[in-house]
């Protein structure tokens, strides 16, 4: 019998921490970078959220994912690779954190490389990538098949690893969800706006821990994204720790980095593959809106 993605566990858990830190206030415009206080607030990701993360990762022996953008890679040098000394994979999360969708054409394909060479200079291997704010374009997957990377981590297709098919070849996916995002939970940032949220840690340690223990009945990928400088703060390190020890103490839930999880995906001969992303060529028998709903948002 060939394997399964899941290797025997009833779910695999991916704990992936998108180490943003100035990098999403910066692409709404450089001009952010004199205010001080907002600079400080994403500063704390990589300078107090991560060594955290870091050292509770270490006591309860699980590995995770790090998602880290170019810039952030480079203007902090060492951070990265001393991620990757810990036992943890550190990926592609774009160069500058503008997310794919807003920049004009090409641009995009810039980005994208430009992260790679910044990985590349540091000696980081990369296997895979998550675009900015998961506002991937039809353009993402097809970057991914060509660099030759491992899987993207972007889209919300199902909740079981997929294939996407793109025209430079199959790309696995390993899909998120909102309800597994810290960002819907705890960002809070005035200037610019970017969240007005300050959950109950309690609240979120409950939500999460019945969504991993309904994914072990339907036999799913439990795929958290988790900021450092959201996460990294005391009570919600925490709970991610109770989170974490709950998975454990279950017995049939498999810790592992995105690339462990996409190799066994890429083994398994039943994994769906879903339609090309790209559906403007089934445009021509759906009617004008107007107004435009995306208008209001
Ligand atoms: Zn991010």
């Amino acid at each position: 019998m060939s394997k399964t993605w899941r290797d025997g566990a009833a779910v695999v858990a991916t704990l992936t921490f998108d180490v943003d830190a100035e990098a999403p206030v910066l692409a709404h415009g450089r001009g952010h970078a004199a205010h001080a206080s907002t600079m400080s607030h994403q500063a704390y990701g990589p300078d107090v959220g991560v060594p955290r993360i870091l050292d509770l990762l270490d006591d309860l022996g699980v590995p995770a994912t790090f998602f880290v953008p170019g810039w952030v890679a480079e203007s902090r040098p060492g951070l990265a690779a001393g991620i990757v000394e810990r036992g943890h994979e550190v990926a592609h999360h774009s160069y500058s954190h503008r997310p794919p969708t807003t920049l004009p054409p090409g641009a995009e394909d810039a980005d994208f490389a430009r992260a790679m060479d910044v990985f590349a200079a540091q000696g980081i291997e990369i296997s895979g990538h998550r675009a900015a704010n998961w506002e991937a374009t039809a353009r993402t997957a097809e970057l991914v098949a060509e660099y030759g990377l491992l899987y993207d981590s972007s889209l919300m297709g199902d909740d079981r690893p997929y294939r996407v098919s793109t025209a430079r070849g199959p790309v696995t996916e390993l899909p998120v969800h909102w309800s597994l995002d810290d960002w819907e939970q705890y960002a809070f940032l005035p200037a610019p706006h970017v969240g007005s949220i300050i959950e109950s840690p309690r609240k979120v340690l409950e939500m999460w821990t019945d969504e991993l223990d309904a994914m072990a009945e339907y036999g799913c990928l439990f795929n958290l994204t988790n900021h450092p400088f959201l996460s990294g703060r005391p009570s919600r390190a925490v709970a991610l720790r109770r989170l974490i020890e709950h998975g454990l103490a279950r017995g049939d839930v498999r810790f592992l980095r995105c690339r462990d999880v996409a190799r066994q995906s890429n083994d398994d001969p039943a994994l769906p593959t879903r339609q090309p992303l790209d559906t403007s060529n089934r445009l021509d028998a759906f009617p004008e809106s107007t107004p435009d709903p995306a208008a209001g948002d």
